[in-house]
């Protein structure tokens, strides 16, 4: 038994916030504003996750008028919705993500991001695909105003 999901989250990148991307700090001089660590790639993984069950979404789980979930670090979001998948009997087969960025350039964090979602995923890292795109100068995210990310995954019943 298999099951299909998708992902989409977008946040601001504002000047003044640490850059959390697929589980890690990456230099820059904006960062992702958010009630959490505005982890887009880790929500949009998320949001995969609890689709694929027909779970609802990282909001209804982790709502952001909860103190307790303020500068959480999503690594940590990302565990709970795995959690949630692991009671119902899947594991993850595969992740296809894309992250929309203008700047800065991020594929050389790759692989690190790849090893921290594996380590809570217990997954391979060949099993999961970040790949990253501009939108030629066009819209918030060629001015640099906000990033995307999109996560497509499988889950298999175990
Ligand atoms: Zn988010």
């Amino acid at each position: 038994m298999y099951r299909i999901g998708q992902g989409i989250d977008f946040h601001q990148m504002v000047v003044g916030r640490p850059f959390w991307l697929g589980g890690i700090l990456i230099p820059h001089t904006k960062g992702a504003l958010g009630h959490s660590d505005a982890d887009v790639l880790l929500h949009a993984i998320c949001d995969a996750l609890l689709g694929a069950l027909s779970l609802g979404d990282i909001g209804k789980h982790f709502p952001d008028t909860d103190n307790t979930f303020k500068n959480i670090d999503s690594k940590i979001l990302l565990q709970k919705c795995y959690e949630l998948v692991q009671a119902r009997g899947y594991a993850v087969v595969n992740i296809d993500s894309t992250i929309l960025l203008q700047a800065p350039k991020i594929m050389k964090y790759a692989p690190s991001m790849k090893e921290a979602i594996a380590n809570i995923l217990q997954i391979s890292t060949d099993d999961i695909s970040i790949k990253a795109t501009t939108t030629e100068q066009m819209s918030f995210i060629g001015r640099e105003e906000g990033i995307v990310a999109t996560a497509n995954l499988l889950l298999r019943k175990i």
